[in-house]
């Protein structure tokens, strides 16, 4: 199928793409990498009057240090998760998931802001966000607003931005000391994970001071597992592993679809649990096992 017919605007910078959104509201789509849109043109499932093309705004790339933050441009690619040394320094969760994302050709035009306004609920980055404690910088001509992930994500594929809005950047709070853990399962590399974990973890002498785990694909959208508070400031155990694992399982509400079953689901995110919390706390004696 090929797509309806729509009128192409480059954008030549922020303030260029926030006009023609404020102009034609609902009636654009913005294109970043085109790796989720051009597909959803092409099968007609959107059929905008006008693309706004912003892939061109330079001022919207690549990863920034300011202060303790790290500030990264929504036209970042996939790709460049990899390789800007600045977040595999100090968000290293965004490097391991990155490899995750498709294929390299994807990731090659895939950006990370096209992929947190998309909002896949299986996508590997908005389940990042959440655990890397991401603040969302959203941007039209009325101002700037700034959401945390967990008030961003909103549903399958919906998220809190309008019409009129351009998600600019994420910023990420840096933190020296944490360690941080991603992993999922899929069927082949390179699909959509049926089920996945993304982690960060502040750690004393094997113990955790804080820890904040997301899952993705188990839901409408990526969630933080609440009953990992149980795991802080204290020894860590496996009957105790055991038992919070399936405390967070139980906090879910996982589709029943082609891919995966409710039970299925919740027990691989029991295993991913398990193996979360051996590896950030350096245990294997805690590993899947006790899920
Ligand atoms: C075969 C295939 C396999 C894939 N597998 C995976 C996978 O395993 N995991 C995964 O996470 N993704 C996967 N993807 C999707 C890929 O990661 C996309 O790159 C990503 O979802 C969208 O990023 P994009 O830059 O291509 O955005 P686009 O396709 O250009 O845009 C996607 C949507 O976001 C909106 N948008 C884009 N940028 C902005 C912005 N800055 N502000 C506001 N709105 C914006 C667009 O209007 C559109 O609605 C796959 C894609 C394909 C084709």
């Amino acid at each position: 199928m090929k797509a309806s017919a729509f009128s192409y605007a480059r954008a030549r910078s922020v303030e260029d793409a926030l006009t023609l959104l404020a102009e034609h509201s609902e009636k654009a789509k913005v294109l970043s990498g085109g790796q989720s849109l051009m597909p959803a043109l092409n099968l007609r499932l959107v059929s905008p009057d006008l693309i706004v093309d912003i892939g061109g705004v330079d001022e919207l790339r690549g990863a920034t240090v300011r202060g303790d933050t790290l500030a990264i441009g929504a036209l970042t690619r996939h790709a460049d998760l990899l390789r800007s040394p600045e977040i595999r320094l100090h968000a290293p969760l965004l490097s391991q998931a990155a490899p995750h994302i498709a294929h390299p050709a994807i990731r090659n035009r895939g950006t990370i802001g096209g992929s947190l306004a998309h909002a896949d609920p299986a996508a590997e980055l908005p389940a990042c966000m959440l655990a890397l404690d991401a603040t969302m910088i959203v941007r039209s001509l009325a101002g700037e607003r700034r959401l945390a992930a967990s008030d961003f994500f909103k549903g399958i594929y919906e998220t809190a931005l309008s019409p009129e809005e351009l998600l600019v950047a994420v910023e990420l709070p840096i933190r020296k000391s944490a360690a941080q853990y991603f992993n999922e399962f899929a069927r082949r590399h390179g699909d959509y994970a049926i089920a996945g974990v993304a982690a960060q973890a502040l750690l004393g002498k094997e113990v955790f001071h804080d820890l904040r785990i997301a899952l993705f694909a188990i839901g409408d959208r990526p969630v933080l597992a609440r009953s990992t508070a149980d795991l802080v400031d204290k020894v860590v155990t496996q009957p105790l592993v055991t038992d919070v694992a399936a405390a967070i399982a139980d906090e879910l509400d996982p589709p029943d679809d082609q891919q995966a079953s409710p039970a299925m689901r919740k027990q691989l995110a029991r295993v991913l649990i398990a193996r979360c919390i051996s590896t950030l706390l350096d245990r294997p004696d805690l590993d899947a096992r006790a899920a």
